[in-house]
């Protein structure tokens, strides 16, 4: 993996960079850094927390034997005293571990005891703005607040936060990956390939200033959209996960369809934005309703 992180340090994952730099980073403190010396000889061990699955890592290629790019692995051989976990149902469903990329699917849960999910829930509960945010800009579709309250109520119904394929870190877009269809109408399509694809099927469409997609009297065109197919893959240390976005007509037509990759440091970055100054851009409103939802 190119990232790790360290909660007792900074809540956000931080990408893998020069052995100075973790050390800058640690302070080059125990437990992240240990001296392990035998008869022979000594060096140093490097050892954080995977963002994803919260197993201990061991940092390879900062000492000047190694030849390749630093990188973390996971460290699944013992618990190491303060590092993470050592938890083998996270590591197997981690999609950085090798041979991870498996497709999981939407019934391979964790059970409600475990630690992962309920982090993640309550991330999403809290900064529900922030996800919804980072949604309606990719997509370019303002959701109404009736159907965010439905998508809520549907992500609760499937216990979507159990999913295996959960984290902190990809948590808006798991939620959005839960919901079930929802009906296009009073969401506002500010996506102009989408409004072309609509109206090329059905001039009749009507819209207002705001471009809010109205139900029309006399009009039977059904049109809904969904999100499917979480994708999962690691390209060079990197992690790259997706999902697709799809409309489509009463006949199951696609009328318009995006991948959606997910922006996980964009996510953090948001959700560890100094609070003083993230006031005048939070909604409230929302993180009460999901609030409500889960209460
Ligand atoms: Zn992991």
């Amino acid at each position: 993996m190119d990232v790790f992180k360290i909660p007792t340090l900074s809540a956000k994952p931080i990408p893998i960079t020069t052995k100075e730099a973790f050390e800058s980073f640690t302070k080059k403190q125990k437990p992240w850094i240990q001296l392990i010396s035998d008869a022979m000889s000594f060096s140093w061990r490097y050892y954080a927390q995977c963002p994803h699955c919260d197993n201990a890592i061991i940092i390879i290629g900062f000492n000047p034997t190694h030849t390749q790019t630093p990188h973390g692995k996971h460290y699944m051989v013992r618990s190491v005293n303060g590092v993470g976990f050592l938890d083998r149902s996270a590591y197997e469903a981690c999609p950085y571990r090798n041979q991870a990329n498996k497709k999981l699917s939407k019934e391979d849960k964790y059970s409600t005891e475990h630690h992962l999910p309920s982090k993640a829930l309550n991330i999403l509960i809290e900064h529900f703005d922030r996800a919804i945010y980072l949604l309606e800009k990719e997509l370019q579709i303002k959701f109404s607040t009736s159907c965010l309250k439905r998508m809520l109520e549907d992500f609760r119904a499937s216990q979507g936060w159990l999913y295996k394929g959960v984290s902190e870190q990809n948590i808006p877009w798991i939620f959005a990956y839960f919901t079930l269809s929802k009906s296009l109408y009073k969401q506002r399509i500010l996506n102009k390939t989408l409004k072309s694809n609509l109206l090329a099927l059905e001039p009749k469409l009507q819209f207002d200033k705001h471009e809010t997609l109205l139900v029309t009297d006399g009009l039977f065109f059904k049109t809904s959209f969904s999100f499917f197919d979480h994708q999962r893959s690691v390209n060079d240390h990197h992690l790259i996960e997706s999902i697709t976005f799809k409309v489509s007509d009463k006949n199951n037509r696609d009328l318009y369809i995006k991948k959606i990759e997910f922006d996980p440091l964009h996510f953090a970055n948001l959700i560890n934005m100094d609070e003083e100054k993230a006031k005048e851009f939070r909604n409230m409103k929302l993180v009460e309703m999901a609030r409500a939802v889960f209460r």
